[in-house]
């Protein structure tokens, strides 16, 4: 044989998920032969069965010969080994034939076409951009390219309040802030059904697969660009997301999205919504019935430390361990094979039109959210996820070749030091509760206009006032929210308050943090005062957060890597908004509805 690239290619369809190849049972998706450096064919994609004899563990550690990850692996089935493997199923005519399919295939695909296959966003959640730099000496994986390969951002920030999962997922492939997207926030007093809302909460469907209230993106007011590359017409694209978190998978998805998948923590199971389909594909339904979540029971991180310091999950199924897996590195791996099954099973980047996957890594956050950013358990998620993301690079470029999908990293949000750390540090933050914002607001309104329930919800920092009372009792809006927001104003670490009227009219200091704040009030959606901390200052009993307009909270990485991308570290400050009108560029569909953001031409090559 010539020489080929050592790239995956796709054959005979009617090959994927049978035992056709080999496998004696369970779910064998061998759709792929690849060619290596030394011309040998291999059979490769994804496996349950245990009949290939060179098949490799994806996990460090697998709990049995058989069972790693829930039984999937990637096979690695060599062709002129199977006459004598265990393999007999498989014809070494049919091999030939097949490796001559291949070879005028790989010549076909050895030209990167014109548009990339695959638009794939992955989102890190809770990723501050300096993790880039302070763990960069450990990154050998899929950072380690990204940062060698790939366009680097780095004054990348959120410009948008509060810095929150929802909106960050929301304004990755829209472009709009909270403004004109309309999610606000990751909940939210409904002022229409008088209720507290989540971004995604929808009574009118169903969870599929697992526990938990209806989720979809029907609160979304603008599109996404998957959305853009439907209506577009330019063919039967797919766009899916995917992610730990419900919101996390649906938002950067969008409205007409085939599908969203999250996880459920009660079950262990990956679910979705009656929103997409009327029942779970077979394939997601295979995935739960093998139970992977199961087979991260006692596993360990923080495995280089010492041994007093790693940490290991619960050595039982169950919910307690469904919900460790969700916070540890074990949620980001469980992730990573079920984001593997959905590209082989949906056929991510085999569509005639770019297709979008976005993938939301949610454990760094709940990792993040307990021990703080400068822990050392930060730090082994971090280089964890390093390592993961080369596993998911290593399996589109056998699938599509990596030549061919467009790769886009950011993070939703970032978070402050833990408040005990910046005492350590002689740096100012501290700890508040809502009771510290709210109670002396109440007491102010029920001074000055009587005894009442003034105060209906709040949203962070931002309280609902109840307007109807104050129709009812004949009072001016406006005079009521100057009040509250006088009353909170003097409360230690108050920096700035906003009230709804300032804010429609503009009547507030020119600078870019109130120019954050104005660009995410939505009339309809926001409440009546944004109330504003001193940097550093938290209101979190326990573990630290996020929400701020500051650096910590706002400043994330913003990476492209592939088809079109000019590498190289660009230093000039630009804004997650900017990431979709420069992808739409890129694929030459319409800029999403609500993108205020600008091309990032700076990175784009010509076709
Ligand atoms: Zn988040």
């Amino acid at each position: 044989m010539p020489s080929f690239d050592p790239r995956a290619l796709i054959i005979d369809p009617v090959l994927s998920h049978s035992t056709y190849l080999a496998g004696s049972s369970g779910f064998d998706a061998l759709s792929v032969i690849a060619v290596d450096s030394s011309d040998d064919a291999f059979v490769t994609d994804l496996t349950n069965s245990g009949d290939f004899p060179t098949w490799k563990p994806r996990q460090g550690k697998p709990r049995s010969a058989k069972a790693s990850l829930g039984g999937v692996v990637t096979a690695e089935q060599k062709l002129s080994d199977l006459e004598a493997g265990p393999v007999r199923k498989y014809s070494l005519l049919t091999a030939t034939l097949i490796i001559a399919i291949c070879s005028s295939a790989l010549f076909a695909q050895s030209v990167p076409a014109k548009q990339p296959k695959l638009i794939l966003l992955v989102v890190i959640d809770q990723f501050r951009y300096d993790y880039l730099l302070r763990f960069r000496d450990q990154y050998t994986g899929g950072l380690s390219r990204l940062l060698n390969e790939g366009a680097v951002f780095d004054n990348a920030h959120l410009e948008h309040y509060p810095t929150v999962t929802a909106i960050g997922h929301a304004t990755a492939l829209t472009g709009a802030t909270p403004a004109l997207s309309g999610i606000v926030g990751n909940d939210w007093y409904d002022r229409e059904s008088h209720k507290r809302i989540l971004s995604i909460s929808d009574e009118t469907v169903k969870v599929l697969g697992g526990n938990g209230d209806g989720a979809s993106p029907h609160r979304l007011l603008v599109s996404t660009l998957g959305d853009e590359i439907k209506m577009a017409h330019l063919g039967n694209a797919h766009v899916v997301g995917v992610s730990l978190k419900d919101r996390s998978a649906i938002l950067p998805a969008g409205r007409m999205a085939d599908a969203a998948y999250w996880y459920d923590a009660a079950t262990g199971n990956f679910v979705s919504s009656t929103y997409y389909f009327a029942d779970l594909p077979e394939w997601v339904k295979q995935f739960d019935a093998r139970r992977p979540s199961d087979d991260f029971a006692g596993y360990e991180w923080l495995t280089g430390m010492a041994p007093s310091q790693s940490k290991h999950l619960p050595a039982t199924p169950g919910r307690d361990l469904y919900s460790a897996v969700f916070g540890s590195p074990a949620g980001n791996e469980l992730l990573e094979a079920f984001v593997e099954q959905a590209i082989a099973a949906e056929s991510l980047g085999r569509h005639d039109a770019t297709d979008v996957l976005t993938v939301s890594f949610s454990s760094n956050d709940v990792v993040g959210h307990s021990f703080g950013p400068d822990a050392p358990e930060v730090r082994d998620i971090s280089i964890r996820t390093d390592r993961l993301l080369a596993r998911l690079f290593d399996y589109l470029d056998r699938l599509l070749g990596l030549q061919n999908v467009l790769v886009m990293l950011t993070a939703d949000h970032g978070v402050s030091p833990l408040p005990e750390k910046l005492a350590e540090w002689k740096m100012p933050g501290g700890r508040m509760t809502g009771g510290d914002l709210f109670n002396p607001m109440r007491a102010a309104l029920e001074a000055k206009f009587g005894k009442g329930e003034w105060i209906l919800d709040t949203a962070g920092t931002s309280p609902y006032l109840n307007l109807d009372l104050i129709r009812a009792k004949g009072f001016e809006e406006a005079e009521v929210r100057r009040i509250a927001a006088k009353a909170v104003a003097t409360e230690p670490h108050v920096w700035r308050v906003y009230t709804r009227d300032q804010l429609l009219l503009g009547q507030v200091p020119h600078d870019p943090i109130s120019d954050r704040v104005i660009r995410s009030f939505n009339a309809k959606r926001s409440g009546d005062l944004e109330i504003l901390l001193e940097p550093y200052w938290i209101r979190s009993a326990r573990g630290t957060t996020h929400g701020t307009p500051y650096s910590y909270d706002s400043h994330i990485p913003l990476i492209f890597m592939g088809p079109r991308i000019r590498p190289g570290h660009y230093f000039q400050n630009v804004a997650l908004n900017d990431a979709a009108p420069t992808l739409a560029t890129i694929l030459g569909v319409e800029t999403p509805s609500g993108s205020v953001g600008r091309v990032l031409y700076e990175i784009l090559r010509d076709q």
